[in-house]
């Protein structure tokens, strides 16, 4: 038996699904039941029966499908899996920043660690960022962690940002030069970017898109082709659900390491041994779930 047909076999056993994020390996995505956004898997994760739910992604996802699904056990096939751009902002320099800005109320982007959602009163996700900081009741509001993605929202709301200097170090290896070529070469094709991305590749895109708009848009449009400025996991996913279009990566450079931690024998391994169990306290989990429903009673 092969390593996808064990773990076919030890998820049935187990009344366990597989999640994987659209940035994982193409071996990974195709074992896995759902694919998807951090925030969608862990909806997913919330709304299922199983009692095991595999997270094929990285660390702030996995905690995020914890809090939102705190009966069931999450597994990491690889706990070294974290996300640098989550690291970036921390609880002690959060609380620096609120105490320089009191009243200005902190919208979090969802790729932050859960300690950091809980002092947070709002989180948002790249496809509803402006949604919310649009909705959030003030004029003044402290955005982190992603300054780009901060940047992006600030150039479309008259409400002042406090923007947090992080980013991340896989969407910032994509330049305006690579942007450039790609269009020459394929004169035909969108240009799809994630707002993780610079400004000056924005600048040069037809849509900023969440990994999510952009697993839509090339099924409505009638583009041939598509260059795509995010992690070049997502390629995998868009040419098998679009048989007859071109997808190519704005830079072949936009890999995220941490995201490609996890392997099939690794998915295998944390089925047969449970492992590793990604746990949320209690006290953390209930604030950061907060910011989690505030977002969504607002969009
Ligand atoms: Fe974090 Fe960027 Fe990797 Fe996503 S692609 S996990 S934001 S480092």
């Amino acid at each position: 038996m092969d390593a996808r047909d064990e773990i076919l076999k030890l998820k049935e056993e187990r009344n366990a699904i597989i999640l994987s994020h659209n940035y994982q390996l193409p071996e990974v995505q195709d074992v896995a039941d759902f694919l998807g956004d951090s925030f969608g898997l862990s909806k997913k994760a919330s709304e299922s029966d199983a009692d095991v739910i595999v997270f094929c992604g990285v660390k702030f996802m996995a905690e995020t499908a914890a809090i939102l699904a705190p009966k069931k056990t999450v597994l990491m096939p690889d706990i070294q899996a974290g996300c640098p751009l989550a690291n970036m902002i921390t609880v002690e320099k959060l609380k620096q920043l609120q105490a320089q800005h009191p009243g200005a109320p902190t919208v979090t982007y969802v790729n932050t660690n859960a300690d950091v959602k809980a002092e947070s009163d709002y989180c948002c996700t790249s496809a509803n960022a402006l949604k919310v900081v649009e909705a959030v009741d003030a004029d003044e509001i402290i955005f982190v962690p992603d300054k780009y993605l901060g940047h992006y929202i600030a150039g479309k709301t008259d409400k002042k940002l406090i923007i947090w200097n992080g980013y991340c170090p896989t969407h910032v290896k994509i330049t305006a030069e690579d942007i450039r070529r790609q269009k020459k070469a394929h004169p035909k094709a969108e240009v799809m970017v994630h707002p993780e991305c610079t400004p000056d590749v924005i600048e040069l895109s037809d849509y900023v898109f969440s990994t999510g708009g952009m697993c839509r848009h090339p099924k409505e449009s009638k583009a041939p082709d598509f260059i795509v400025g995010t992690e070049v996991g997502i390629l995998h996913r868009l040419a098998k659900e679009n048989p007859g279009k071109k997808f190519y990566p704005a830079s072949e450079l936009a890999v995220c390491p941490n995201m490609k931690k996890t392997t099939l024998d690794k998915v295998l391994l944390s089925l047969k041994e449970m492992k590793h169990e990604v746990r949320v306290p209690k006290e953390i989990s209930a604030r950061a779930k907060k910011s989690i429903e505030r977002m969504l009673e607002l969009v």
